[in-house]
């Protein structure tokens, strides 16, 4: 008989272990209560870089005398633009469970909850049914963060999810979080034309990042007219008739039309039965596991945002197809485990900023030796014939052997460049092998070519 394996929760992690199990002969029930594609199609990647896309349209379109044509209109119009969003979220759920279904996968619409370390109960609309299996995963997400200090009600404060569709476009907004999120909303609502304040708690936008990379990103927002309330804690949000007013811990505060909470996000992992399966959460409760993805109990995985690793779809993503081969035996072959420190993450502000691998600032203080090249996109011939030459190639590198740590891109198209980096660093290349590389001509790799040098 083959392996019943059981998955809660059909995002990234989920499915991807799905068709990767199904491939490998198991037999396999995947529960979505949702969409299947997860809050990654609903919520969170598709419809933000989708609204995304369309502001980089605007500022484009803005700056098209540049590349010698005349002003067009930049207006929006709000209805195209959902009906843009829904089509690309119905098609991306569309082909996953297509896959999912020429794989054989059973997927099932419902609630799924652990009763025991062996049987998942499901409540759907025709009843409750339980599954037996002999290995599980849980996938089941997260949601945004709320603190106790405010309500979102959905229509002037609101959290991530409440932004799309884009019923209207806000006058003004006060984005309260500066991480990866925070930013890329700051950047969305300004290129939509609102005055932003964005409200950080530290000292540099994106916490964390390279401060060198961090500072393009601030020089740029304060171009745009985007205030920043560096050093500030947000701490409470009063609704006034027209907006609300953000008071924080220094005394300022900001008025606007409408804030966004971009403060992270909490795991899924309440009402999945997880004590009824001996599963342990920590006290944020995030699952634990091991470099297989294994929890504390044998026979049952976690992978995607509730396992507390990195909160990327990509990851979730990888995660789950290491899930799979584990339950199928295939670790014994040449199953690799996933090395996180090498996981390439991007933000889709303009410019892009991508990273991957060992940053400066890391190594400096662990007292690593490290070679740092960088190259402006400025000397690029492509950069120019884009009409857009902001930004650098940083490759950081082993002194003594050449190979490839690390990398950060900032500028058009980091997100899709920074993947030769990846490669490299996970393959274990050389800066010898990327600068021997017969890249094309004219393009803004051959920046990455100069910075390999
Ligand atoms: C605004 C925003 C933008 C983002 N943009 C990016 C990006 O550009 N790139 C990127 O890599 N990452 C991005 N992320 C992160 C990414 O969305 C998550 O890391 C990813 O969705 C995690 O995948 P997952 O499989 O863990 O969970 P999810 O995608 O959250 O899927 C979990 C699924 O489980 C289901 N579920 C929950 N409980 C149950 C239950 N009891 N029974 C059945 N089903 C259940 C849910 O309905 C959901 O469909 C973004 C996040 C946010 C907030």
């Amino acid at each position: 008989m083959s392996t019943r394996f059981v998955i809660l929760g059909g995002g990234p992690a989920g499915n991807v272990a799905a068709t990767t199990a199904a491939r490998l002969g198991a037999d396999v029930t995947m529960i979505e209560r949702d969409v299947v594609g997860g809050a990654a199609h609903l919520w969170d990647c598709i419809p933000s870089k989708s609204m995304i896309a369309t502001g980089r349209a605007i500022s484009r379109t803005r700056a098209i005398g540049g590349m010698g044509l005349a002003n067009v209109d930049t207006a929006v119009d709000v209805d195209t633009l959902t009906r843009r969003i829904a089509a690309i979220e119905d098609t991306m759920s569309g082909n996953t469970t297509g896959l999912l279904r020429s794989q054989g996968v059973r997927m099932i619409r419902g609630t799924g909850r652990f009763t025991s370390p062996n049987t998942v109960a499901v409540d759907t609309v025709d009843g409750t049914e339980t599954i037996e299996f002999d290995a599980a995963l849980v996938s089941t997400g997260s949601r945004p963060r709320i603190p106790d200090w405010c309500e979102p009600d959905g229509d002037r404060i609101l959290t991530t999810r409440d932004c799309y569709p884009p019923k209207i476009f806000p006058e003004s907004v006060t984005v309260v979080g500066s991480g990866v999120t925070g930013v890329e909303f700051v950047h969305m609502f300004s290129s939509f034309g609102a005055k932003v304040t964005l409200v950080v708690s530290r000292q540099q936008v994106l916490p964390g990042k390279d401060p060198e990379v961090a500072a393009v990103l601030e020089e740029e927002f304060m171009r745009r007219g985007v205030k920043l309330l560096m050093g500030a804690r947000a701490e409470s949000m009063e609704r006034t008739d027209d907006g609300v007013v953000v008071h924080c811990d220094d005394g300022r505060s900001v008025r606007s039309t409408h804030a966004v909470l971009a403060i992270g996000s909490i795991p899924n992992t309440e009402e999945v039965g997880l004590d009824a399966a001996g599963v342990e959460v920590d006290q944020w409760g995030y699952v634990g596991i091991n470099n297989h993805c294994v929890t504390n109990v044998s026979h049952i995985y976690a992978a995607g945002d509730i396992s507390g690793k990195l909160p990327l779809s990509s990851v979730a993503s990888m995660q789950g197809r290491k899930v799979a081969e584990h339950v199928m035996g295939g670790h014994t072959r040449s199953h690799r485990h996933l090395d996180y420190d090498k996981a390439a993450s991007a933000i889709f502000t303009e410019p892009e900023i991508a990273d991957v691998g060992l940053a400066e600032a890391e190594a400096f203080s662990s007292g690593r030796k490290i070679r740092v090249t960088k190259v402006p996109f400025s000397s690029t011939a492509k950069a120019m014939i884009n009409n857009d030459t902001t930004g650098f190639v940083k490759i950081i590198s082993d002194p003594a052997t050449g190979e490839v740590l690390g990398g950060s891109i900032v500028g058009r198209q980091a997100a899709e460049l920074i993947s030769v980096i990846a490669v490299a660093v996970t393959a274990g290349l050389t800066v010898t092998d990327l600068a021997e590389s017969i890249l094309v001509h004219p393009a803004l790799s051959e920046a990455l070519s100069e910075a390999a040098e």
